[in-house]
């Protein structure tokens, strides 16, 4: 059918990340995609459907039903090779029973003759457009995305308690989170009220807890009976990335015994994508034989392994002990506030101005880019814009450079910060 092939290439940009650390991309049901500044998560229930004598039956419908549920906008994949088929209607008929904009995608398009017989999917009443495509070469993907995107402007997540920190927990099974999650709220009178979250069953809780105030998105706390699990890991799956969307802050526990692995990296390279702050929290530091220098080196080879988002902090934690459980949540806090801080226009131009006198930016074909001046933007997080002359021919390294000084002069540990150049 194609929706793997699809599924790659709308996530494109954090390929290098999934595909390359073994065991990643075999249960891969959600990756992160970007269209023109516009981010969103892809969920594929690929694999699901395909091939079940009775798609409304037990875990294979929960799980797609699921993906619909939790979406804002479904891609409807049909096959232009194969043409129409019973099974292309019996889930149109599925899709109809959902309040959500469905868009008919007619895969394998390369040839003229299979653009052409697109138009036969019309009888499923779907949508009035048919996007024939072709995941393969990616014809046709660029006018899709172009539509799709329109429907997340308005689906922007407010935080519904403004000033107060959203945290996710995340991480992957058996890390510790459930456990964290517990010591978190069993504090006692912590529960300050439970807020509606965005989507149906989501429950943000209001908390009050070591003289700290903040609000946890649900994460694994939380999940729906399920008969397989299967169901259950796709489902707290889910749920997670949902967590993460909704947070200003994400907590990512390691285990200390395992070290950071592919699954790990995917969950920070997402949170960092999203754009959000970031704690890392090296759980079961119980379990781990030490000496003075062993949480010196084991975080110097994490930030190794993280490079370039190695911005964030490190804590060493024990759930299990009751170790620095306070200060993991003091620095969700710090973090939280260098994420929301706002730089004075004239505070950033003195200090930044003085950086770029030391490392101008490097002339390109004789080219003198001049940086005139700087602005930050009110963006949820940090977005910096510099306006130069020939702003195109500013380079990867000097943003890096840019980065890093906006780093070292303003505190934004935990960050992730955006740089774009702009024409003056
Ligand atoms: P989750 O799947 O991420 O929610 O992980 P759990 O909270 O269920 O924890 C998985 C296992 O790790 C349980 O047996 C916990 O008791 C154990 N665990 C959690 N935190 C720690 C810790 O700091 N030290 C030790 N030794 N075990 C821990």
């Amino acid at each position: 059918m194609g929706k793997s092939t699809l599924f790659n290439r709308l996530t494109e940009s954090r390929k290098a990340i999934m595909d390359n650390q073994s065991g990643v991309t075999r249960d891969r049901h959600y990756g992160y995609g970007e269209w023109t500044d516009q981010y969103f998560t892809v969920i594929d229930t690929g694999g699901y459907v395909v091939g079940s004598e009775d798609i409304f039956e037990g875990a294979i419908r929960d799980q797609v039903e699921l993906a619909i549920e939790e979406s804002t906008v479904v891609l409807f994949m049909v096959d232009t090779m194969t043409g129409l088929t019973d099974l292309d209607k019996d889930f149109a008929n599925v899709l109809r029973r959902f309040n959500k904009p469905v868009y008919l995608v007619a895969n394998k398009a390369e040839t003229t003759e299979r653009y052409q017989s697109a138009g036969e999917f019309y009888e499923l009443g779907l949508g009035d457009e048919i996007f024939a495509i072709s995941a393969q070469t990616g014809f046709g993907t660029g006018e899709l995305l172009d539509k799709v995107i329109q429907h997340f402007e308005t689906a922007g997540i407010e935080n519904p308690e403004e000033g107060i920190p959203r945290i996710a927990i995340m991480g992957r099974p058996n890390v510790g989170k459930s456990s964290f999650l517990n010591v978190l709220t069993g504090t006692d009178r912590s529960i300050v009220t439970d807020i509606a979250g965005t989507t149906r069953d989501a429950i943000h809780t209001h908390y009050n807890a070591f003289g700290m105030e903040f609000i946890l998105t649900d994460t694994a706390g939380i999940r729906r009976k399920s008969r397989v699990k299967e169901d259950i890991e796709f489902y707290s799956t889910l749920r997670s990335v949902k967590a993460m969307e909704e947070s200003d802050v994400c907590i990512v526990l390691l285990d200390a015994t395992l070290g950071l692995e592919g699954q790990d990296l995917n969950i920070i390279g997402q949170a960092d994508k999203a754009k959000k702050g970031i704690v890392i929290m090296v759980n079961k530091w119980d379990l781990v034989e030490k000496d003075s220098k062993t949480a010196d080196q084991y975080k110097k080879a994490l930030l190794e392994r993280l490079a370039p988002m190695n911005y964030m902090p490190i804590i060493f934690a024990s759930v299990v002990e009751k170790q620095r459980i306070h200060q993991v949540m003091e620095k969700a806090m710090e973090v939280y506030q260098n994420k929301t801080k706002k730089i004075s226009t004239s505070k950033l131009n003195e200090v930044m101005q003085a950086e770029i006198e030391k490392y101008p930016p490097p002339a390109h074909r004789g080219k003198y880019i001049n940086i005139k001046y700087m602005i930050q933007l009110p963006t949820p997080s940090p977005t910096f814009v510099f306006f130069s002359s020939h702003p195109k021919h500013v380079k990867e390294p000097y943003l890096r450079y840019l980065e890093n000084r906006l780093r070292e002069n303003f505190d934004f540990s935990g960050v992730p910060i955006t740089i774009f150049f702009r024409e003056k």
